[in-house]
Parts: structure tokens; sequence; C-alpha cells
């Protein structure tokens, strides 16, 4: 987006939209500090702060035929004209009391413990309440269920009174009262009606779509329900649009970067002697899979734009070999490559596998990672400055400053959700006057449909074939009242010699849940697995101490391991047949599939029993699990029940950044809006052409108050 940002920021004047919210006139400082609780600092952050839904103010009963309404809850709008509040002892805290007038009545309005409300109302102003009515002496009285104070007439017009996602302190009201400031002022102005419309014209009226002025009046101000879903549809559309924008000129502009020069050392007869040369290194066959995904890796290398791939295979795919073949590749042609794992106990098995198997071709393989020796770490850094090393294999260590590489070419980063998008960039800034090729492998399935919006900028690449001979792991779920059995089970395994997990329900890390990982774990091992070697691990572990338990428990020392979630998610143990979760219903299927593919790597029969309460829903959707051991399955169920929040690495690429939009609900409109954003780039990647001022325009203002946010 920064090809945008160079060519539009020096000349466009800067918008009213990109002021600070104090700019609308007077607002408390503690406003302020709400709003930005909220991330709304700026005026087009409040307008783009969209409500949740609305209350519709015409279903208010006249007070004068409040007796002949059904029984029941029943709205009322009206005026207070007195109110009181006093504090009371005791358990109720409080009583409040209002006089509501409606021009055809007098309502007496009635709220226990609610000691907010004594700074909240005044006489004067304009109420929603509702509850139920009961008749009295002295006229009509409600006890409040709800009640919002409404906007008068200046203020807020129609019947549908906007109800916005707030932050514990503010109101409503206040954020009504603001947009109504920040409307006509942002609607008046030239420069910012431009900004506002970020769709070209050709597209809204293809689509027909009002502008984008009319959609933010109407969202925010509907005159009815109508209104308020076209504007919500317009708006939705172009959230996706922006989304899909950014990511065609982040694609466009890195296809434009220079990439190492492969192919014209590595010509097509040569790649095919390199493919054979791999092919006889490797001590079984690839699958099928394998040699297609190596293919398409080639393929992207030896073309002049850097490769920007994400290679999907479920645990235990054999996704290793995949990226020897990319290395090796790379060292034929003189270029060195780095790869990046996210635990040292990864990086070191990594290290093992892919030096025993390049070691035979020549390729000169190091480890780096933080724990080394000073004099060993300063070797290795030499050796790869003088490019004396094909391959640097690691963790964070490989992007620390002093890491420098002769002739950077190929960056591969393990389990790629673990990592944020800045650390990859970082490792990838270390080559020098080329972008080098990238491959990222995750174990963790991403839908389809879900990979082809949030992983946009990736070419994706599919592992979907394990290798032969793997006998998928025996899934069982299991109520709670055969523990003792499992147990058993889980003894006899160790006595054949074999390793287990139990994994015990903390989703959050929080102190009291590693505690009773703790006490579980001490009861199991005075009991159940009296006599046996247990070990514990939890996340509030240092990372020396759980690479240490992990070590022990690899090298087998270590029989059962206990944990909350089993933290390494690529660790290769054979000897590991069972894996027990407790409580797996607060699990997702994607979760549990991830947790269940630490067993089965060897050849020995694997087990995974998951324990959950009897007879309740989730028992039936845990029975997933029994049927498939197909990844993508189960990511696609678990989106299915769960919404996307819940898949691995969409946080981070954005894909929830979207406020009005949801990718599954809506995704007809995403494939739309994508479709449209393509054509736009592909038409005019610079967003120079007039129709695209606007679009140019907001994305450049978007960007420049980015970076004003970085950097305050
Ligand atoms: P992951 O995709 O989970 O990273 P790995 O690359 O660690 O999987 O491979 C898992 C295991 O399968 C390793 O022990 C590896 O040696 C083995 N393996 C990989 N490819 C094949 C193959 N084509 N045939 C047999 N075994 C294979
Ligand atoms: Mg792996």
């Amino acid at each position: 987006m920064s090809i945008v940002r160079e060519e539009q920021s020096a000349c466009e004047p800067s918008s009213p939209l990109a002021l600070p919210v104090a700019s609308l006139g007077v607002v408390k400082k503690t406003t302020l500090d709400q709003l930005e609780r909220l991330g709304i600092v700026t005026v087009r952050d409040l307008l783009r702060h969209y409500p949740t839904r609305y209350d519709d103010l015409r279903s208010a009963v006249r007070i004068a035929d409040l007796y002949a309404a059904p029984p029941g809850d029943v709205n009322v709008l009206g005026v207070i004209m007195q109110f009181k509040h006093v504090r009371l002892r005791g358990r109720i805290r409080s009583k409040s009391t209002a006089l509501i007038e409606d021009g055809s009545g007098m309502l007496q309005a009635v709220w226990f413990g609610r000691p907010y409300l004594g700074a909240q109302l005044k006489a004067g102003m304009k109420v929603f309440v509702r509850g139920r009515v009961e008749r009295t002496l002295t006229g009509p009285r409600m006890s409040v269920s709800q009640h919002r104070v409404v906007g008068d007439g200046d203020e807020f017009e129609g019947d549908l009174e906007p109800v916005y996602p707030l932050t514990a302190g503010l109101q409503s009201r206040t954020l009504v009262r603001l947009i109504a400031k920040a409307l006509p002022r942002a609607l008046r102005d030239d420069v910012a009606s431009n900004e506002l419309d970020p769709l070209p014209a050709r597209i809204n009226k293809s689509k027909h779509f009002k502008d984008a002025r009319w959609a933010l009046r109407a969202i925010h101000q509907p005159r009815d329900y109508e209104q308020a879903e076209e504007a919500k549809r317009r708006l939705i559309f172009e959230e996706f649009f922006l989304l899909a924008i950014a990511t065609a000129l982040r694609r466009a502009a890195l296809k434009a970067e220079p990439a190492p020069d492969i192919g014209s050392v590595i010509d097509a007869a040569a790649a095919k002697r390199v493919g054979a040369e791999f092919r006889a290194l490797m001590p079984f066959a690839l699958t099928g899979a394998q040699a297609r995904v190596i293919d398409e890796i080639v393929a992207d290398m030896r073309r002049p734009a850097p490769m920007n791939r994400l290679l999907q295979g479920d645990v235990g795919s054999g996704k290793t070999a995949v990226a020897a073949a990319a290395v090796l590749l790379a060292a034929r042609a003189k270029f060195q490559s780095a790869f990046m794992a996210p635990t040292e106990i990864l990086a070191m098995q990594q290290f093992n596998k892919l030096s025993g198997a390049l070691s035979a071709a020549g390729v000169r393989a190091a480890l780096l990672i933080g724990g080394m020796r000073r004099r060993t770490r300063d070797d290795v850094l030499d050796q790869l400055r003088a490019g004396d090393l094909d391959i640097a294999i690691g963790t964070h260590a490989l992007i620390t400053e002093d890491v420098e590489f002769a002739n950077l070419g190929l960056v591969v980063i393990d389990e790629q959700h673990r990592f944020g998008v800045m650390q990859r960039a970082a490792l990838r800034a270390k080559a020098r006057g080329h972008t080098p090729h990238t491959l990222v492998m995750t174990a963790t399935p991403i839908p389809r449909t879900l990979a082809q919006s949030v992983y946009a900028d990736l070419d994706v690449s599919v592992i979907d074939e394990l290798p032969p001979g793997r006998s998928p792991v025996k899934t069982f779920v299991r109520p709670d009242g055969a523990k003792p059995k499992i147990f058993e089970f889980v003894r006899d395994e160790v006595a054949k010699g074999r390793q287990a997990f139990v994994v015990c329900p903390a989703i959050e890390e929080s102190e009291r849940a590693v505690h009773s990982a703790e006490e579980e774990a001490k009861r199991l091992q005075a009991e159940a697995f009296k006599g046996l070697r247990v070990a514990l691990l939890h996340g509030k572990m240092t990372g020396q101490q759980k690479d240490e338990v992990m070590r022990l428990f690899a090298d087998g020392f270590i029989q059962i391991l206990i944990s909350t979630t089993v933290v390494e998610v690529g660790v290769d143990i054979p000897n590991a047949t069972v894996m027990v979760v407790l409580d797996a219903h607060v699990f997702g299927l994607a979760q549990l599939h991830q947790l269940r593919g630490r067993v089965g790597r060897g050849a020995e029969k694997s087990y995974c029993i998951l324990v959950a309460p009897d007879g309740s829903d989730d028992t039936r959707r845990l029975a997933v699990l029994e049927d498939t051991n197909d990844g993508f399955v189960i990511a696609e169920e678990d989106l299915k029940l769960r919404g996307s929040g819940d898949v691995g690495g969409v946080r981070q690429h954005g894909g929830d950044d979207f406020k009005l939009a949801h990718l599954i609900r809506d995704f007809a409109v995403f494939v739309e809006a994508k479709k449209a954003a393509q054509a736009v780039v592909a038409a005019d990647p610079h967003l120079r052409a007039p129709e695209n001022r606007g679009l140019a325009a907001h994305l450049a203002s978007l960007d420049r108050e980015a970076s004003i946010r970085a950097s305050s």
C-alpha cells in the first residue's frame, strides 16, 4: 500500500476525517480515553464505528394507553420531569424513581439496585424505558428492566435509535451525539466526501449501491430498517473490497520486486537433475502430493519474481522433505537458505532432519538458537557471512541484528502461525539486492473457503496425502466414568515401552488452570500412574524449562507427559502412542485434531481418547473426530460450528478486522468484492485513474493514520 502513499500524500490536503475526535468540540478527556479503548481516535474511526442494532422507538406505547396494552413488558418514550435517587443500606443498595411524561400522560418509573443511575439520569432527559407496568393508586408504575437515554431532536432524527458497541463508562448516547456532530461536517466537505467513497463510481453503479455519504448517514441515522439494511449491504461489500484491494496491491508490489536469480543458473534440464539428485538422497519414496508440491515450488523459484507460497499439510504429511528440496535447489544455484522454527526443540529436530538428509549432497548446515555458546555462535555467524554455510536453521535467533547472510535466497518458516508478520519480514530483510523466495509451512489446515481470502496474497500448496504405511490414529470419545479404564490402558501401553500424553483442561494458562493441571498431575502420579516417570508441562514454565521437559520426553526418559495444551506443535516423538484429552469438550475440533497429531508418528498403532461428559451435544460434536482423520474436513466442520475466530492464522491476517462483514455468512459478497478489486488493480495497478481517486485517497489516509497511530 505504500506505493499509494508515496504518490498521494504529498499533494492531497489532509482531510477533516483524519482529525482527532477532539476536533468535534468539547469532548471530555475520559470520553476520549474510552473511545480510544474502542480504537476510535479520528473522526473517520468514529464514523466507521457502526451500530450493532437499533431500538425501534416506534414501538413505544402511549402512556395513556398503558392499561389497555397486553400484559408483559412494554416500551415507553418520554421526558423525565422529576428524578430521585436514594442510596439504601443492604443488598438492594439503591432506588431510583422518575416521573416520565410523553404528552399523553404521566408514568412512574422505578429502578432498584442501580447505584450508577444517580449520575446518569436527570430531569429534562428524553428516555426510552422498557419494563412491566402495574396499576397503582397514583397511576401507572413501571419496574424498568432496560432503559436508554435518547438524543433530543437535533441530535437524533428518526425512530430507530442506533445502539453502539460500548466500553465501560461510555454511553451509547455520547456516541450518538458525537456522530451527529461528525456526520454533517464530514458529508459537507469535498475532500472528505471524495475520500469517503472508496468504491469507484462504476462499481457503485453496477452493484446498485448509493454512495458512501448516503450509506454512512443511513447506517447511523436510518429512517427505517430497510435503509439500515441497504447501507449495511454496501458497507459490508466495501470492507471486503478494501481488504481485497490491499491484498492485490501487496501481491502486485511483491511480484515487481527482484527475486534471487535462480532461473538463469538452473534451466529446465538442471532442475530435473537436481530433482533426481534429491530423490536419491531421501531414504523413502516421495508421496505423489510431495512430488507435486515440490514441482510447484521449483517452478516458482525459477521465476524472476519472488515466491510467496504457503504450504499446508496435516501433521506428519512430510513438509520437511519438501522444504529440503527447496533448500537443495537454492544451494545448487549458490544461494543460502534460512529455516525458522518456533521453538528450540523444533529447530533442533529440523536441523537433524535437514542436515541428515542433505549433508550427503554437500549442503553445509548450521543450527542457530538462543542457548548457544558464544564462541560457537560467533563461528556460525562468520561462516554465514562468508558464504561457507548453505543453510541456517534456528529460532528467532535468526532474526537478531548481527546475523548476516552472504547471499540469502530462500526463507522457510515452519509452523507459520506461531510467527508474526514482522518476524517474517525481518528475516526476509536479511537478503541484499533482492527479495528472497519465501515458503511458509503450516499444519493448521485452513478450510479452502477461508484460505482464498485470508491468504489471498500467498499462493497455496496442499499436501493432501500421508506417507504410506501410516495407520490412522484410532480415536474414541469416552465419558468421565471411564477414566480408570483409560488410565489402565495408558499403563499397559507404557508397559509395552510406549509413551503417552495426558492433556488437562486449561484453555487459558491462568494461575488457576495451571493449578488444576498440577493437581491432576499430582493425583495421577500418586494413584493411577504410581511408579511411572511422569512430568508436567504448562504455559507458565519458562521456554527453557519447557524445552528441557520436552527433551526428556523425546529421549524416552519421561513416560507420561501431563500438560495443559501441549505447547510444541510439530514435535516428532514416534514412540508416543496415546493421547488422552480430559474435558475434551472445551476444545475446538481443529485444536483436538492438532493434539491428536502428536501421536501416530511411528510404526506402532496409536490411540486418541477424548474424555467428555456423557450424553451432551459435545460428545456428538467430538464424534466427528472418531470418523475422520482429514484435517480439512475437520476444519470445515469446526468453522461451521464455531465461526472463523478459532481458525489459526485468521486474526493476524486481518480477517478479523471487519466491523460489519462476516466472512462465512457473507462469503458470496466476499467473492464478488474480491473479483471487483482484482479487476480494479489489474486495470490500474497504481490507482492513478480519475475514477479511482477516492479509493486511492482513502487508502492513503488509512495508511497515514496507521503510521501516526504506530508512532504515537
Ligand atoms: P510434518 O508435515 O508434520 O512436518 P514431517 O516432515 O516431520 O511432517 O514428516 C513426518 C515423518 O514422516 C518424518 O519422520 C519423515 O521422515 C516421514 N516422511 C516424510 N515423507 C515421507 C515419505 N514420502 N515416505 C515415508 N516417510 C516420510
Ligand atoms: Mg513439521
